[in-house]
């Protein structure tokens, strides 16, 4: 990714319903927490594949979970 390009960073909000769809979407980015009990965000997306699949994921979440902000 260039530096001139916008890092996009994702979180996950508290009411996150643990469904999974995230994690089997956008692996290694997403994943589901130890407890089962709610996404967490693994690493932020480095490449604009990685961006695209995590918005996928975003735009999946059956509860808007998922944020992301610019950099
Ligand atoms: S898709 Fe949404 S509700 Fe499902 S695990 Fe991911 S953040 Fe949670």
């Amino acid at each position: 990714m260039s530096l001139s390009q916008k890092e996009q960073r994702f979180m996950i909000f508290d009411h996150c319903i643990a469904c999974t769809t995230c994690q089997q979407m956008a692996r290694p980015m997403f994943d589901i927490n130890d407890s089962g009990t709610m996404a967490v965000i693994i690493q932020q997306p480095q490449t604009p594949f990685e961006v695209k699949k995590s918005m996928q994921a975003l735009k999946s979440c059956p509860v808007s979970a998922i944020g992301v902000r610019s950099a």
